[in-house]
């Protein structure tokens, strides 16, 4: 197959698989989606994700720095959105006049954002990211009181609108952890005690991909999914839940070529051929986000068929032995990194088997995708 409509290097990303998984996790949840689309839409490309989750009925938008929700303003992109990391040079001012959710996680952080608010005559709409227990980002317990009495004041007066309460959960992926449960539990006491001042939030939310998909009764009013939207399984171990993939990474066979037996392939000579074999050299490389661990421990599909890759892996390039016959490969073909299944053809590699390999999560392989890869949608 030759497939010259793509770049050299593509990451080819689904966007009816984006709205499939979309509708997947809520209804699985029972509840509607915040799309997370933070980095870059997890390497997907935030605009196009955010747009065909939100045209596949997800209700909300999430992202961790507040210059990626301007970024989806400045692409025109209208639904509600939420940021929730912030640091003191925040500009929580172009956050209000951008319409901007902000999730405070200090009572430092509110009060700029109610300073920010007050200077500019416009209330600003906020969201308490209470830490819940992941002892990351998140109103700290000892900061509370401080936070809701600032919060209450605020409120009283018009500066803030609190919308959302949420928290993160620390060990989603783990569904039967007592954690979980807990985290929710605070997350309610949490809101009860706002309650008990007089600021009641719209919605509450903290489940995101892995206990969407197996904890509805952790969903409260909405879930914030992120991994799970672009088709990975956030539990590997438990199936792929019907999600599929929305990124194929592929590349095109820049060369074929004969090595004869005893010759070393690539940098180091890491591997050695153990017979006349020929072999294919790919464009991607440890610059485009193939991590170099990887070397000699992935598979590439092409025409339907695995090829190992062989030494190693190079800042630009790799080499995959087609075998003795050359596999019937030919220059100018396409070779699957990784990506959704093709019906009718055997299983493509997936992110989470070069994840598994190199002891990290598909979350970074792939928001770690870059560099040559050019990202066409389909
Ligand atoms: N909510 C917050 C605050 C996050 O930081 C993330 C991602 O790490 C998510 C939701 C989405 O998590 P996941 O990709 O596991 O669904």
């Amino acid at each position: 197959m030759t497939t010259t409509e793509l770049p050299a290097l593509a990451a080819t990303v689904d966007l009816a698989a984006i709205g499939h998984n979309v509708r997947v996790v809520t209804e699985r949840a029972g509840a509607p989606v915040i799309a997370v689309v933070k980095a870059d839409g997890y390497g997907h490309g935030a605009a196009p994700v955010a747009r065909a989750a939100l045209a596949a009925g997800a209700a909300e938008l999430g992202v961790a720095h507040l210059t990626e929700a301007l970024a989806l303003r400045a692409a025109g992109v209208e639904a509600h959105i939420t940021s929730w990391l912030h640091t003191p040079s925040t500009d929580f001012a172009a956050g209000i006049a951008a319409d901007i959710d902000l999730a405070v996680s200090s009572p430092r952080q509110l009060a700029a954002v109610i300073a920010a608010a007050r200077a500019a005559g416009v209330p600003a709409t906020v969201t308490t990211k209470v830490d819940t227990g992941l002892n990351r980002s998140g109103i700290a317990a000892s900061d509370w009181d401080e936070t809701a009495d600032l919060l209450a004041a605020a409120q009283a007066d018009g500066a803030v609108r609190l919308r959302a309460m949420m928290c993160h959960l620390a060990f989603g992926d783990e569904p039967e952890h007592p954690m979980n449960s807990q985290q929710a539990q605070r997350l309610d006491e949490a809101a009860a005690d706002l309650k008990r001042r007089n600021v009641i939030p719209d919605v509450l939310h903290l489940a995101n991909s892995p206990a969407a998909l197996t904890r509805p009764d952790l969903a409260r009013d909405l879930v914030r999914p992120g991994l799970a939207l672009y088709g990975c399984s956030p539990i590997p171990d438990r199936g792929d839940f019907g999600l599929i993939p929305a990124m194929t990474l592929s590349a095109e066979v820049a060369l074929v070529k004969k090595v004869a037996a005893g010759q070393g392939i690539s940098y180091n000579h890491r591997w050695i051929a153990p017979h006349d074999t020929i072999v294919a050299v790919l464009p991607a490389g440890y610059a485009d986000g193939v991590p170099r661990l990887l070397s000699e421990r992935f598979e590439v599909s092409i025409n339907g068929r695995r090829f190992p890759g062989v030494g190693r892996i190079c800042m630009d390039q790799l080499v995959v032995n087609l075998g003795p016959d050359g596999g019937g490969v030919a220059e100018g073909d396409r070779a699957i990194l990784f990506g959704a299944d093709v019906p009718g053809e055997p299983a493509m590699p997936k992110a989470v088997d070069w994840a598994e390999r190199v002891d990290t999560i598909d979350y970074e392989i792939i928001s770690g995708i870059r560099g040559r890869a050019q990202r066409r949608y389909v």
